[in-house]
């Protein structure tokens, strides 16, 4: 396949900027360095992966104008009444750093998760941490082997430093393929990413075969399971795989508050794992450093706030259930969701869709893999996704 380069001067001749000169989707614009330039095909979408390619629009739209913004798994409900007051408390409190603040953030997200706080590092959203991890841990080069498709924003960071990804095709039930992903760690392998329940896909892979998998492999190399939907679950709590940071494994966890809590743009996430695995991280960069005194706050009276979490899981569940039910009117399949996003084919180019889409102001995201084109919704209120089944009912009539 004939392929184009596009380095980010290019990015600025391209025009898939907004007038104010910021691209509207930061997440393909990250971790680009000639060793791991971003490759687009003749159309300009982007190639994550001979079976990954996401569909980027000729136009990007102005997202104030947009009915439903449903193109980047945010949270319509939050942040949280209670996160809200915090912050309007706190402002004023803006001209100190917020040391003393964080570790009491850390102290009762420890107190949560069941771990010591030495087990804790903080970052200003769970990409940050991503992004670290991915750098630190293959400064010296080495393999990452994770699903794919799955959330690229480790594997870039990871690409861009010096490793290699070996994709491991997820399995036709959409689960990740434990065993061959097993199978595809080498002498050189620094780390194995799982993204459960997985970004793009909404789906999970079932949490007992899970902790198997990662009690087994981090004997061998470190995992990372990143848990940024778990919220949505009933259970999440007991699907989580940070238990295993107490039985001494070598995995780490990373969580957000961006989604169950609705602070996308409050920006505070954490990862759980081994102190030495954390010391080879801050040894290089530093954690917490970037989350605000006000955001702090935030997140601890958020932490307080289970009525709102509470509410936002029974909302999205909701939101879920009325997608699927107008899918299936409409005689289209989809892919069982176990987050705040469906995914769905679609028979039409991705990059039609999305132009079409944005025609009647709604903003989603597409894809092609598996030998189909998707469509990737956000679950928003209810009102937003019937705008958004209504603009689907006339796109794809
Ligand atoms: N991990 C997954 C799977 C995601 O989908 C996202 C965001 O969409 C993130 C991590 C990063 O979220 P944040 O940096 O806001 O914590």
């Amino acid at each position: 396949m004939e392929t184009t380069d596009i380095n980010r001067r290019n990015w600025l001749k391209s025009g898939i900027l907004t007038a104010s000169g910021i691209t509207l989707f930061p997440h393909i614009s990250f971790a680009e360095t000639t060793k791991a330039p971003i490759v687009f095909d003749n159309d300009g979408n982007a190639l994550y992966s001979p079976f990954f390619k996401e569909y980027i629009p000729e136009k990007f739209p102005e997202e104030d104008t947009l009915l439903a913004k449903l193109n980047a798994n945010e949270n319509p409900y939050g942040p949280s009444p209670k996160a809200i007051e915090a912050l309007k408390n706190v402002a004023a409190k803006g001209n100190r750093y917020a040391w003393k603040e964080l570790f009491k953030l850390i102290d009762k997200i420890a107190l949560k998760e069941g771990v010591d706080p030495k087990n804790i590092m903080m970052g200003p959203g769970s990409s940050d941490l991503l992004e670290k991890t991915g750098m630190v841990l293959f400064l010296d080069g080495g393999n990452i082997v994770s699903a794919d498709p799955s959330y690229m924003s480790l594997i870039r960071v990871a690409e861009a430093t010096g490793a290699t990804w070996k994709p491991v095709p997820l399995k036709e039930d959409w689960s990740h393929d434990l065993e061959g992903m097993e199978t595809a760690i080498d002498g050189d392998t620094k780390m194995v990413y799982i993204c459960n329940p997985n970004n793009p896909t909404g789906s999970i892979t079932d949490s007992k075969s899970l902790l198997d998998f990662c009690s087994r492999v981090s004997e061998k190399v470190p995992v990372f399971v990143d848990e940024a939907y778990l919220g949505f679950l009933e259970d999440g709590a007991k699907q989580s795989m940070v238990g295993l940071v107490n039985e001494g494994k070598d995995v780490i966890i990373a969580r957000t508050f961006s989604k169950i809590h609705g602070m996308a743009g409050l920006r505070v996430g954490y990862i759980v794992a081994q102190e030495k695995t954390l010391d080879k991280i801050q040894k290089i960069t530093r954690g917490g450093m970037g989350i605000s005194y006000t955001s702090i706050y935030a997140a601890i009276a958020s932490m307080d706030d289970t009525e709102f979490q509470n509410s936002s899981r029974a909302k999205n569940k909701e939101a879920r259930e009325y997608v699927y039910k107008s899918l299936k009117n409409m005689g289209y399949d989809y892919v069982t969701s176990y987050t705040s996003f469906i995914i769905f084919p679609i028979e039409m180019d991705g990059k039609l869709f999305l132009q079409k889409m944005m025609e009647k102001k709604v903003g989603v995201r597409a894809f092609e893999f598996m030998g189909k084109n998707w469509c990737r919704v956000s679950m928003g209120t209810l009102d937003e996704m019937k705008i958004f089944t209504s603009a689907l009912t006339d796109v794809l009539a």
